[in-house]
């Protein structure tokens, strides 16, 4: 058994205060601007939940939600509960970022505020900018969490992506560019790159260079386009030392498995369910193409992760450090007592945290 294992669970919270147009929650599982789950999704979330804080092996987990987890009471709760298990490393919670300085409260009143790491996602129609970065910032340096500003790359939004990079690193916060998915590319079947990722879909080389231009780590993109498009003779960890869990509780290698339906593991509401890893680090993939959540494909062999320990995220990965003089140069400390997160600097910067009346709810 390896020494620790991320979850990736995608569980039914719906509730969201923002109406992205691009947003991924659509179909069977929409998120709702006006309702959170029904009591049944939040029960068998709680189960989810508790069979994760149950497990004989360590644990770091990206807990995420069709809608907004910090819209969410019920979600925080039980997010700050598993927090304050002993066998967890950290959890992960992907958000938008408009509710942290009112609600963060909540999770470090009862849970364990140091192990909470937050993947925070700009969209630029639904929240100012300097609001955004001031709650990111407080995040960070009122509680300690591990953020990482996440942009999401379009065809239309590069003067955006700027102006996030550029107050992301000013304000010593990490910055991660991913790119942008269209929501209604069917799962599960063959479709070309440049209908699954608009920004590709003129001139894919185009595409592929402003993202690096604009703070795309290039190993990432590498990684990203290869794990779409052919994974014939790949070798993944998935299924060994990571492991996906859909809303209803099926498990799988990984996500990529789950939109295929292949080789479920069980489900973890079953009686008896037996969780069988992999006891071999390095298997072959047969999904053949198409793995394109990064929670996933930084599991395939032809990305090693740099020494020490991992970072708290299932989508962060370290960078060398900034040279000295630069913006995020000279880490301060980090509280001690942030299980799995002591060796990774929290880049410094001025603050721009605002007055917390600038919450949007
Ligand atoms: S390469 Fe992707 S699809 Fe294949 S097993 Fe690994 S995570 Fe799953």
């Amino acid at each position: 058994m390896p020494d620790g294992v991320r979850i990736w669970y995608v569980s039914g919270q719906r509730l969201c205060n923002f109406r992205c147009a691009y947003c991924v929650s659509v179909n069977d599982y929409a998120k709702s601007n006006v309702a959170d789950w029904p009591a049944e999704d939040q029960a068998r979330f709680e189960r989810i939940v508790d069979w994760m804080a149950d497990r004989p092996f360590r644990v770091g987990v990206r807990l995420a939600t069709l809608g907004e987890p910090f819209a969410s009471r019920p979600f925080l709760a039980k997010a700050a509960w598993l927090s304050a298990r002993p066998n967890v490393d950290f959890v992960e919670l992907v958000t938008n970022g408009s509710l942290l300085k009112r609600r963060l409260e909540q999770l470090d009143r009862e849970g364990h505020i140091g192990k909470i790491s937050l993947w925070v996602t700009y969209h630029p129609t639904e929240i100012p900018l300097p609001r955004f970065i001031a709650n990111a910032v407080f995040a960070q340096e009122r509680y300690g969490c591990f953020v990482v500003i996440n942009g999401l790359l379009f065809p239309d939004n590069e003067q955006e992506i700027i102006e996030l990079k550029r107050a992301s690193d000013q304000a010593g916060l990490r910055f991660n560019l991913d790119l942008g998915y269209d929501p209604l590319t069917p799962h599960g079947v063959h479709t070309e790159l440049g209908a699954m990722v608009p920004v590709l879909r003129e001139r894919e080389e185009d595409g592929l260079a402003r993202a690096l231009r604009l703070g795309a780590h290039p190993e990432l993109l590498d990684l990203n386009m290869a794990a779409m498009r052919d994974l014939r003779g790949r070798l993944c960890r998935a299924g060994h030392d990571y492991f996906y869990i859909g809303v209803g509780g099926d498990v799988y290698r990984c996500s990529r498995y789950q939109a295929l339906d292949k080789d479920r593991l069980g489900n973890v509401l079953d009686d008896g369910f037996d969780l069988q890893l992999s006891s071999e680090p390095w298997t072959a993939c047969g999904a053949g193409f198409g793995c394109g959540n990064k929670e996933d494909f930084l599991h395939l062999r032809g990305h090693e992760p740099a020494e020490g320990p991992p970072p708290p995220s299932l989508g962060w990965v370290d960078r060398a450090p900034p040279a000295a003089g630069t913006p995020g140069a000279g880490p301060r400390a980090r509280r001690d007592d942030e299980p799995g997160t002591h060796a990774h600097a929290v880049p410094a910067g001025p603050s721009t945290a605002g007055p917390s009346t600038e919450e949007t709810r």
